[in-house]
């Protein structure tokens, strides 16, 4: 692997001070992919001190933006040139297929081209002043150092959401990925020195979440933390974020629903409720998991699914008739097990699914069979919990109104599904679903425009689109009166 296998703080590739190492395991069949160092809060300290100097001594928060533009879309190019390694990386690290990897480098590509576009495009504003001779403007600065945290299920892509905008806006930062997945934030970090981001603006360190991260979060020189990741270590990180009153962006968890009425296109709502799930073996936040099928519909619905889950072909992300690959982890592969384990004592039906695939091929990877339970209520834990993993929960309804009910019936509020031909019923169960996006005959559409995040606890801000761009800058005011004059008051 033609890969530096380093950190990188202040311009330089490191090991970790300890000198401690992690394994990085394939997925797919166990093996060690690469050796890695493993940091800890003696590297983060390191890399936090480096973005501090940057940022209050370095030139980058005060390099015109079209400068800073131009080195982001130079990310863009280089990521698009080396798009097949990096593909390559993330299916290797993830397990999921190739195919879908290429898919996030484009997306990626795309993301860092938005944020270049959008870096000079901020000249501030004019503002109207109540008194004579005077002027009154409003700009928008860099934050100053960021911390930031990404999850292994899209790593690279959610890393994207974060650097692009951060970089464009003149932050200083340090990132720190999932302890299992860093191999794509390596190589796009070899890119970012490429594409002349100077020293100490971004740094890369790795290491686990309860040393690493928990620094990021709790150190005082860092002024923002942004952390895509599960929702309990979102909780601890608001917390660890109050010592000295971070800003916070949180991308939390979900458990999205999917509303099918009887009136929407059978056929293509089948495909996309399948889409909307199976993809990278439903590891992705905004998988529509909960499906709420119209009472009508609902066994000749759920045939056609379980007719096409049964033919789902697993296996290895390189082969190119693989539509699912495995899970991530052992770790993960158990609590998806214990999930299913917990549907059937709490009275699900299994319609197909259930348990780790036969095939002897597969014995040595994370694999976990396409998962459907019909016959489901909104007191399941099933229905409630993230599963994270190839597993559809169905409940049935007959009312629109008892649809939508059901939908915001969760502590989650990431995104929904509404599948119908009748677009005023769409548009009233859009306007009532409590979720940050609302797919109408559509599902798990991202775009580099449009923002992301949830609502309720799957999370506190917005990535992508504009304001994923005002996260990472703080609003200043300034007054200049050109004739002052004595108020006489004292
Ligand atoms: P996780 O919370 O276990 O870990 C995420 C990151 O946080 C990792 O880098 C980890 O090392 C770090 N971390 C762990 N403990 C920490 C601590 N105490 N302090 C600081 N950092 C810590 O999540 P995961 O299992 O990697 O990812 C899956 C979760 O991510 C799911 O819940 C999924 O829904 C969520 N997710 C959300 C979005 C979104 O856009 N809302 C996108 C992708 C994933």
């Amino acid at each position: 692997m033609d890969l530096k296998l380093k950190q990188y703080i202040n311009g330089n590739w490191v090991d970790a001070n300890s000198g401690n190492t992690r394994d990085i395991i394939n997925p797919f069949n166990q093996e060690v992919i690469a050796t890695v160092p493993e940091g800890d809060e003696s590297d983060a300290k390191a890399a936090i001190a480096a973005a501090r100097e940057a940022f209050d001594h370095g030139d980058w928060a005060y390099t015109p933006a079209t400068e800073r533009g131009a080195i982001v879309r130079k990310i863009a190019e280089l990521i698009e040139r080396d798009k097949e390694e990096l593909a390559y990386l993330e299916s290797l690290d993830t397990g999921k297929t190739v195919e879908e990897s290429r898919g996030d480098m484009d997306d990626i590509a795309g993301v860092f081209r938005y944020y270049a576009e959008l870096a000079d495009k901020d000249g501030g504003e004019i503002i109207d002043s109540p008194v004579p001779n005077s002027s009154s403007k409003v700009v928008h600065e860099p934050v100053g150092v960021c911390g930031q945290i990404t999850p292994w299920n899209y790593p690279l892509l959610q890393a994207s959401w974060k650097l692009a905008p951060a970089l464009a806006t003149g932050n200083t930062l340090i990132m720190k990925p999932s302890e299992i997945t860093p191999l794509t934030h390596i190589k796009v970090f070899e890119l970012i020195e490429e594409a002349g981001v100077p020293a100490g603006v971004a740094n890369l360190v790795l290491g686990a979440g309860g040393t690493v991260g928990s620094e990021l979060s709790t150190h005082d020189d860092v002024d923002l933390i942004s952390f895509t990741g599960g929702i309990v270590t979102g909780k601890k990180i608001m917390e660890s974020a109050s010592s000295n009153v971070k800003n916070l962006a949180l991308e939390l968890g979900g458990k999205n629903p999917n509303i099918i009425f009887a009136d929407a296109d059978f056929d293509i709502a089948v495909d996309q409720a399948l889409n909307g799930v199976f993809f990278h073996a439903g590891q992705i936040c905004s998988a529509g998991t909960r499906l709420i099928v119209e009472e009508s519909i609902h066994d000749e619905f759920v045939n056609a699914l379980v007719e096409r889950v049964k033919k789902f072909k697993l296996g290895s992300g390189f082969d190119e008739d693989t539509q699912m690959g495995p899970l991530i982890s052992a770790e993960h592969l158990a609590k998806v097990e214990k999930y299913v384990e917990t549907g059937i004592k709490e009275g699900a039906t299994l319609a197909v699914g259930g348990s780790r695939p036969e095939d002897p091929e597969l014995q040595n990877g994370f694999f976990y069979l396409p998962t459907i339970f019909t016959d489901c209520t909104t007191d399941m834990d099933i229905v409630q919990d993230e599963a994270f993993g190839p597993i559809i929960t169905v409940e049935k309804f007959n009312e629109e109104t008892e649809a939508v009910k059901l939908a915001n019936d969760s502590i989650y509020g990431l995104a929904g599904g509404v599948w119908t031909n009748d677009s005023a019923k769409a548009e009233r169960c859009a306007g009532k679903m409590r979720m940050g996006t609302v797919w109408i005959n559509e599902f798990n559409l991202y775009f580099p425009h449009a923002p992301w995040g949830g609502f309720k606890q799957s999370g506190i801000g917005r990535e992508l689109g504009k304001l994923g761009m005002e996260e990472y800058t703080q609003t200043k005011h300034i007054f200049q009166n050109f004739k002052p004059e004595p108020l006489n008051w004292f």
